[in-house]
């Protein structure tokens, strides 16, 4: 991936993750001279993009914001995966699960009713009908997503950094120190003491931005450790892949999960915020007690799969704003240095529609959605984006 280096570029985008793969791919694309620096290559093992698989889904509550977004980024990742016949889209569905009165589910219904998005509302029964495999205890009724589905995240996210080289991007492995000075930055250097000159710099490195800039984000991004699961499922059954088995999303419960796709088994992942994580030092081991938990759930809600061997786990961490919006402003003090980040567990499928947004800012200006804004990144996380 390494290319021949110039020195002087129009954007340096640091971090090759999903947010600055797109930054990336979007710039060079509206002919800026671009070079993605990362420390450890893009979608690696320790970062939030490295995944194997991540939900695209378009219900966000009563958050139309992200519920467009995420439209646009499902028909921005499409055109992205049929232009380079990547195939890493898997139109599986989304089905929400929900108690009674769900608020967030019956928000959800009315977004997607209003954006006018294509969905179902199953009542129990039919949910019973549809899904014989999933034990659905209290739940009282869900809502479908038939258009929504999964993208093969770590390959997804490699193949925008490819495209966004053979485009015309330099690349290099490197790890950039944190930005000093005032007012203008005219280059940052790597951890070899080179020095890379840019007009602008955007730093998109997920849970690392509060060590890229301490003074602001020490304690505005919380990243924490999130560990997921993959069962493997009864041999020649194919209850728990597509078309049987949607993606699911259980609110209630704070689990999601992913069905058996590319045979790498039943995806379960716990939504709830685990302990504080080091991106750069922390093993990636998953615990006793974390099994213990899933496999709890799993024997109430898909009872088949309550004795199914963990066939693979892996622990990543979500890199949380205080409420779970992005983040995406300049940093105090440095006009040119872009901050942008916070994907807060749900960034992945946003990463086109985000990178448009950042290049169009970068190059055209504009004022900044204030939900993004530094201003608005407390020190106390409460949760409200899901
Ligand atoms: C378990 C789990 C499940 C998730 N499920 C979903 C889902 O279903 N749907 C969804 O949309 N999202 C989901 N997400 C969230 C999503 O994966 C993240 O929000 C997104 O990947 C964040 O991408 P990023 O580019 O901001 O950060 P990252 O992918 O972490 O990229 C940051 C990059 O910056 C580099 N870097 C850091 N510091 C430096 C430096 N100083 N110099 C050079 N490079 C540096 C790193 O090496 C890294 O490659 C999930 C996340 C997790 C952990």
């Amino acid at each position: 991936m390494r290319r021949n280096m110039r020195r002087n570029y129009d954007v340096a985008v640091i971090g090759a993750g999903v947010f600055g793969a797109w930054t990336a791919y979007h710039l060079r694309n509206v002919g800026q001279r671009v070079i993605i620096l990362d420390a450890y290559g893009p979608a690696n093992s320790r970062a939030s993009s490295g995944g194997e698989s991540r939900i695209i889904r378009m219900g966000y509550g009563a958050d139309a914001l992200y519920t467009r977004w995420s439209l646009r980024s499902l028909t921005l990742w499409r055109a992205f995966f049929q232009q380079t016949g990547h195939p890493l889209f898997h139109k599986t569905g989304v089905l929400w699960i929900a108690r009674d009165e769900d608020p967030h589910t019956l928000n959800t219904l009315t977004t997607l009713t209003e954006v006018g998005l294509p969905h179902e509302k199953l009542s129990r029964s039919e949910l019973d009908a549809r899904y014989p495999q999933i034990a659905f205890g209290p739940v009282a009724w869900g809502v479908f997503e038939p258009d929504s589905g999964v993208l093969m995240a770590r390959r997804a996210g490699q193949a925008v950094v490819e495209e966004a080289i053979r485009a015309g991007a330099d690349y290099q492995p490197a790890a950039v120190a944190t930005p000093s000075g005032k007012r203008r930055l005219a280059s940052v250097t790597t951890q070899s003491g080179d020095p890379v000159s840019a007009g602008d710099f955007v730093f998109a490195c997920g849970p690392w931005l509060p060590r890229v800039s301490p003074h602001v984000l020490w304690n505005r991004i919380f990243p924490t450790r999130q560990s997921m699961f993959f069962f493997g499922g009864p041999p020649g059954d194919g209850c728990f892949a597509p078309p049987a088995m949607p993606a699911w999303i259980d609110f209630g419960e704070q689990m999601s999960g992913i069905p058996d796709l590319e045979i790498r088994g039943f995806k379960v992942a716990p939504d709830r915020h685990g302990p504080v994580l080091d991106p750069d030092q922390d093993d990636r081991a998953v615990t006793k007690e974390e099994i213990v938990g899933v496999r709890e759930f799993l024997a109430r809600r898909f009872p088949v799969l309550g004795n199914a061997p963990v066939i693979e786990a892996r622990v990543c961490q979500y890199e949380n704003t205080s409420n779970g919006d992005f983040l995406i402003d300049r940093l105090p003090d440095l006009d040119n240095v872009w901050l942008i980040g916070g994907g807060s567990g749900h960034g992945f499928k946003h990463g086109p529609a985000l990178g448009a947004y950042v290049t169009a800012r970068v190059t055209k200006g504009g004022a900044i959605e204030p939900r993004f804004g530094l201003a608005t990144k407390e020190t106390v996380q409460r949760r409200s984006v899901f």
